[in-house]
């Protein structure tokens, strides 16, 4: 606080501000892949009841939204039925190469599956047959993982759009989807809550306490 003026949230409030600018909204019958290459569960959570807190997501959302407007990237559509379902892509090369890029603290051995689906949808509805996934860190290192389309994957992926899809029109909250990532999740007390389901999650995940 300096001269009565709160700067900490002047600045929090225009980051939000610069974030809600960058984000791209769908109506119930538009569901971007990512939506889904993530709990399904956190993305009806994200449309319906969001946490009034965004804050936390504001920085990570511009800068995500930011390295994709530099390199140019694009979002494109697939329409099924009375669904459509939005990838986005970084960077697509001569036109027959997309790139993902993603940032991380560390550079993995192997792509994350969920990373390995979202570019693979992309694959499909861009209709590009070769594509990378990138992942770099805050120094500058990268690695880099070669994706080939999979139908199998790509039906993974529209089958639980159409899920996601009816279960947003029906208002009907997705049940909990256990894995590492619910650790750092903004919902984990929402999910796991009760201490009961709490270690019920960690025994699901195989690192509960031996009974
Ligand atoms: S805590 Fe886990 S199951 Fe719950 S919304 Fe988050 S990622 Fe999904």
């Amino acid at each position: 606080m300096l001269g009565g003026r709160n700067f900490h949230k002047i600045i929090e409030d225009e980051l939000i501000k610069a974030s809600k600018e960058l984000t791209l909204e769908y109506d119930t019958s538009g569901i971007h892949v990512s939506e889904i290459t993530r709990c399904s569960r956190l993305s009806y959570f994200e449309r319906v009841d969001p946490f009034v807190d965004e804050s936390s997501n504001a920085l990570q959302n511009i800068f995500r939204s930011s390295i994709t407007r530099m390199l140019k990237g694009k979002t494109k559509q697939y329409t099924i039925d009375d669904l459509t379902i939005y990838a986005t892509t970084d960077l697509i090369v001569s036109n027959d190469m997309i790139v993902n890029l993603i940032p991380v603290s560390k550079l993995p051995d192997y792509p994350h599956p969920n990373d390995l689906l979202y570019a693979n949808a992309c694959l499909f509805i861009f209709e590009i047959q070769s594509g990378f996934i990138v992942y770099f860190t805050p120094d500058g290192k990268f690695v880099e993982f070669g994706v080939s389309e999979s139908k199998r994957m790509f039906e993974q992926v529209v089958r639980r759009a159409r899920i996601l899809h009816l279960l947003l029109k029906e208002k009907k909250t997705p049940v909990v989807e256990p894995s590492e990532l619910c650790f750092s999740c903004k919902y984990y007390q929402r999910c796991f809550g009760q201490q009961k389901e709490s270690e019920q999650l960690l025994d699901i995940l195989g690192i509960g306490k031996k009974k």
